[in-house]
């Protein structure tokens, strides 16, 4: 794990395990303020994780007890899992946006992985028996992770402000619906948690049972949070890996990833008649191969694809068909000018309000 880090404008890195991930780590923030730290993501639950917080805290002079405030960028355990013990610890409050409140509360409840399981599964074509089996969301354990309520819910633009000290809010859905980021703006800072990372590029999925966009939206948030910070050069802190400048070339990156994706995933529709998500999840490719992708990860990579797929849906690349399973495939399979068009609608989507 990196080392605990102080950087400038008052803002310390804190490295929290998250035992079993490749990730290895989230990085928690803690900001300066003169009534004590707001901190930012504090981290996957457990006892690792608490001893990381605490003793990260300390090595910048503050123990828990002082922390003012909780931001959350989103509503994944690695990044809210402790925020509980925060506020039980503290009596602080916990914000975050307000879509990402719902997420947590649909998990606390059971009903986002009875959602997940009984329908998303089935709706994706996903084979009964072991096949699904195997990628089954696991309801205790959502429910266990997701217990925090906010009490704050933060607005897009929103400037949060403790101690003579403001944050302003971003609200960057994609990762997640309610994902932000926060930018510290006289200090050159955003803390981006899973928007944008240095080198590998974070999911775009969820599941999806209803009919939203989270590709176009994540288009939208890249562009939407270049054209806010690329002209400063501002320092991305993000939530995994390491902190980088350069935020133009490395969303233009990623936006070339998801033309290749989008490109790859409409020729494995357009090879067959019509195809379910599950189909085209694995003749597509995956760095460790479909096979090997299992369990969770498998269901990540299931939801990346419907994603892929709903997004070149919206903007008529393909038909979707049915509920139960839904069914994909193609108005021409000719693949003449398809990436040409493609990378047409990702640029758009640059520019496109988040609906
Ligand atoms: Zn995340
Ligand atoms: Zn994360």
């Amino acid at each position: 794990m990196p080392l605990v880090e102080e950087i400038d404008g008052g803002v310390w890195s804190i490295p929290v395990p998250i035992p079993g991930s490749p990730l290895r780590y989230v990085l928690s923030y803690a900001i300066a303020t003169p009534l004590g730290p707001i901190v930012v993501d504090p981290g996957w639950p457990g006892e690792a994780g608490w001893a990381s917080l605490s003793a990260g805290l300390e090595l910048a002079g503050w123990s828990v007890t002082d922390v003012q405030g909780v931001l959350l960028t989103h509503s994944h355990t690695d990044h809210q899992g402790l925020a509980l013990r925060v506020r039980e610890a503290t009596g602080c409050w916990v914000g975050m946006h307000e879509l990402d409140a719902r997420v947590l509360a649909g998990y606390a409840d059971g009903s986002r992985v009875h959602d997940c399981n009984a329908t998303w599964i089935p709706q994706c074509g996903v084979p009964s028996g072991a096949e699904t089996t195997a990628i089954l969301m696991d309801a205790d354990a959502m429910m266990a992770a997701c217990g925090v309520i906010p009490d704050r819910l933060i607005d897009d633009g929103e400037s949060i402000r403790v101690g003579g000290r403001s944050i302003t809010a971003i609200w960057t859905p994609g990762h997640t619906p309610g994902h932000l980021c926060f930018a510290l703006e006289d200090e050159g800072l955003l803390l981006g948690g899973d928007h944008l990372l240095p080198r590998i590029s974070s999911h775009v999925g969820g599941y999806l049972i209803d009919e939203s966009d989270p590709l176009g939206d994540f288009l939208s948030s890249l562009g939407k949070i270049v054209a806010r910070v690329a002209p400063a050069d501002v320092e991305i802190l993000p939530g995994h890996e390491y902190r980088f400048r350069g935020i133009e070339e490395r969303a233009g990156i990623v936006r070339d990833h998801h033309i290749d994706r989008l490109r790859e995933a409409f020729a494995a529709v357009a090879e067959v008649t019509a195809s379910t998500a599950w189909d085209v999840a694995s003749r597509v490719s995956w760095a460790r191969g479909w096979e090997e992708t299992k369990g969770g990860l498998r269901r990540l990579a299931l939801s990346e694809t419907v994603a892929h797929l709903r997004w070149l849906a919206v903007r008529g690349l393909l038909v979707q068909t049915g509920r139960n399973p839904t069914v994909w495939s193609v108005r021409s399979n000719d693949l003449t000018g398809i990436e040409a068009r493609i990378r047409a609608e990702v640029e758009r989507s640059r520019g496109t309000a988040i609906r």
